[in-house]
């Protein structure tokens, strides 16, 4: 029996995961779970696959979880610090599932477990990308992707050199506003922003499919993941969502990874690596598909992917100011104080000020320091939106 743990187990990801391990009970023991404010949906859960423990995100929400779990045998925990003791308990394999920064302390805490993390929280390698890598290194941890186009690459990877990469394309369904002219989307709502073409996500990765700050935070993703240089990173709009990813050898190949538009690929891979093994997902029928439809991206409708390597140029803490701004900006988008817009205009003028504030770039990367200048990068997008405001 496998000991698996998931983060943010309420969550996309997180039910995906559970899908999968619901249907062979018999294969696995569940440790923890973790959840913020669906108290109901993570104590059905807690209560049906026999959890450990369950653990709310929020103190508030102790009590209602206690109920909610009496006479299971499930214990309860709330509050960060019982998120770090969930992620401490031994398991084999753990999913960061969390969305945000607030992924990256439980994700550090369970990779030195030594065992085995499915990494779907993309902020933990933006943020602090080589502190992951180190302490992983150092606890001897298996870290695998779940991303559909790291878990992509990942795969076409399999029994390749990196000195025989070229380069690596990830692709980008274009997200909701795909077709939409700048105009359109000066005026879209959190709503319209909300509706993913082809992906079924949680809110707030789905705004920044739209925005294209997801991909802009996947180009980071593949350069702290597989190692490469920011320039062999390339950017390819492909509205089907089929083609996850291709990596280019120097022999002129083209590994391309095709499958249908479903997370239980990407997390029924790690889950079961270094096997492949049968997944409930759909099978492709490409004659009836008939296109693949690829272009380049449009960088000035989409300065995200500008931004995104002007971090990666930066290097050291910059990456927790880009992510904390932006997550700061969809906070801002989503109750209304900035435009669609504005989101990237808000990140850009933070990591200005930043950037010429503080020693960004050679600064040691420690929890500490990824914490306080996330907090420094989300005050100071809170004081640009304010000024916007006035
Ligand atoms: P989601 O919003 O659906 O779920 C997030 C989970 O995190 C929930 O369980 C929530 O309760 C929990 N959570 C939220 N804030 C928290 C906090 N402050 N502390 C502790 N827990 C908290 O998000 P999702 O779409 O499942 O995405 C999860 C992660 O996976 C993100 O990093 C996202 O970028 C990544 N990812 C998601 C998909 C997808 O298909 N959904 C694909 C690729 C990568
Ligand atoms: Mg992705």
């Amino acid at each position: 029996m496998k000991r698996v743990s998931i983060f943010g187990a309420t969550g996309s990801i997180g039910q995906n995961t559970i899908d999968l391990i619901a249907r062979a009970p018999q294969d696995y023991q569940v440790v923890a779970l973790t959840g913020g404010s669906n108290i109901t949906r993570l104590a059905a859960d807690a209560r049906a696959l026999g959890a450990e423990i369950a653990v709310t995100a929020h103190e508030d929400l102790r009590a209602p979880l206690m109920q909610a779990l009496e006479g299971s045998g499930v214990e309860v925990a709330a509050g960060p610090a019982a998120l770090l003791e969930a992620a401490s308990r031994p398991a084999d394999w753990i999913m960061s599932a969390i969305v945000g920064a607030a992924g990256l302390a439980p994700g550090l805490k369970a990779i030195e477990q030594g065992g085995t993390l499915a990494l779907a929280n993309k902020e933990s390698l933006v943020t602090a990308g080589p502190l992951v890598l180190e302490t992983a290194r150092r606890h001897g941890t298996t870290l695998l992707p779940v991303d559909s186009e790291h878990s992509a690459v990942f795969q076409a990877l399999r029994g390749e050199e990196m000195s025989a990469v070229e380069r690596i394309v990830i692709t980008a369904s274009g997200g909701a506003f795909r077709d939409w002219t700048r105009e359109q989307m000066a005026r879209a709502t959190p709503d319209e922003a909300a509706k993913h073409p082809n992906w079924d996500m949680g809110q707030r990765i789905t705004i920044d499919s739209a925005s294209m700050f997801n991909k802009a935070l996947e180009i980071i993703e593949t350069k702290e993941f597989f190692g490469c240089a920011p320039d062999q990173i390339e950017v390819l709009v492909h509205p089907e969502s089929l083609v996850h990813a291709l990596v280019g050898f120097t022999d002129g190949a083209l590994m391309a990874h095709v499958g249908s538009s479903d997370m239980r690929h990407a997390i029924g891979y790690a889950l079961h690596w270094p096997e492949r093994r049968a997944l409930p997902v759909e099978r492709l029928d490409l004659a009836r598909v008939g296109q693949l439809n690829f272009r380049a991206p449009d960088e000035a409708r989409y300065p995200a992917l500008r931004l995104a390597r002007e971090v990666m140029a930066a290097g050291g803490l910059t990456g927790a100011v880009f992510n904390a701004a932006k997550e700061r900006a969809l906070d801002g988008f989503l109750d209304g104080r900035i435009g669609f817009l504005q989101m990237a205009e808000v990140v850009e003028e933070v990591l200005t000020r930043l950037s010429s504030e503080c020693g960004l770039t050679n600064a040691a990367l420690t929890l500490d320091t990824v914490a306080q200048t996330d907090q420094i990068a989300r005050k100071t997008a809170d004081t640009i939106m304010a000024e916007r405001q006035a």
